[in-house]
C-alpha cells in the first residue's frame, strides 16, 4: 500500500476520539479545490508493507484510527490493513472516502466503525466537479447504500466552495439522504485556499462567507440536518 506520511496523534478527526492518522497516495478524482494535491498522482507516498505501517502507526497515545488521502479505497489492500489494525488495537477505525471504489468499501466494512463520506456536489454535477472520463455517480451512490445498510456510522460531509458549489447542491444532497433513509447530521465546512491546493487549479475558486455559510443551515428537510464547521485560514509564521 503507497502511504505518504502518519500523523501521531489528531483531536479533529473524529469526533470525540483521538486518533492515529494515516494518509495513503493517490486518488482518482482531480478536485479542482483538493486540499491534498500532491497525494493525487498514483505514484504519490511510498509503497509499504502493511506490518510496517501497522508498527508505524500503533504505540501512540490515540484511541483508535483514521485513513485519509489520497482516495484510500483506490488501494486494494486496505481491507488487510484494517484487518491488521482492529487485530492489533481494537480501537475506532474511521475511514474518509469519496466511495467511488465500492469493491474495496465492501471488503473494508467488517473492520470500520465509522465513515466520513465526502459528498462532492449534486449527483447531476459530480463529473463535472472531480473531473474523471467518465460518470462515477452509480459507484457512489452503491457506495452510500452500502455503509447506510451497514452497522458502520455514516458520517456525510461536503466542502463548500464558493465559485463550484452551490446552495442548490447542498439542497439536492440533503433530499437525496433523505430518500436513501439517512437520519441525522449532514456536515458542510467552507473551503479554505491551504497550502497544499494547486493555486493555478483554484483560481477561480473563493472561501465562502460566514453569512453564506450559515444560510446553508435552513437547507436540512426531513430527518437530515445540515451543520456548518467553519475552519479558519492558518496563516503561517
Ligand atoms: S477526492 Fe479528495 S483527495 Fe481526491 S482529488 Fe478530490 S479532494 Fe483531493
Amino acid at each position: 500500500m503507497r502511504i505518504a506520511s502518519i500523523i501521531d496523534i489528531s483531536l479533529v478527526d473524529v469526533p470525540g476520539i483521538p486518533v492515529t492518522v494515516i494518509f495513503t497516495g493517490g486518488c482518482n478524482f482531480d478536485c479542482p479545490y483538493c486540499q491534498n494535491a500532491s497525494l493525487i498522482p498514483t505514484t504519490s507516498g511510498v509503497e509499504t508493507p502493511i506490518p510496517e505501517i501497522v508498527a508505524r502507526a500503533t504505540g501512540h497515545l490515540s484511541d483508535g484510527f483514521c485513513i485519509t488521502g489520497g482516495e484510500p479505497t483506490v488501494q486494494s489492500d486496505l481491507p488487510d490493513l484494517l484487518r491488521a489494525l482492529k487485530a492489533t488495537s481494537g480501537g475506532h477505525i474511521n475511514l474518509n472516502t469519496q466511495g467511488s471504489v465500492p469493491s474495496t468499501l465492501r471488503e473494508s466494512l467488517p473492520y470500520l466503525d465509522s465513515v466520513w463520506f465526502d459528498m462532492k456536489a449534486a449527483p447531476s454535477r459530480y463529473q463535472e466537479v472531480v473531473r474523471t472520463r467518465s460518470d462515477p455517480w452509480g459507484r457512489v451512490r452503491e457506495s452510500i447504500e452500502m455503509v447506510l445498510a451497514s452497522d458502520v456510522e455514516f458520517w456525510p460531509r461536503t466542502t463548500y466552495v464558493s465559485g463550484l458549489i452551490t446552495p442548490e447542491d447542498i439542497s439536492e444532497v440533503v433530499q437525496l439522504l433523505d430518500r436513501l433513509g439517512f437520519s441525522g447530521r449532514y456536515l458542510v465546512q467552507n473551503y479554505i485556499a491551504s497550502a497544499g491546493v494547486r493555486t493555478e487549479e483554484a483560481a477561480t475558486l473563493s472561501t465562502p462567507t460566514k453569512e453564506e455559510m450559515e444560510a446553508l443551515r435552513t437547507l436540512g428537510s426531513g430527518s437530515v440536518r445540515v451543520d456548518i464547521q467553519w475552519n479558519e485560514v492558518v496563516l503561517s509564521a
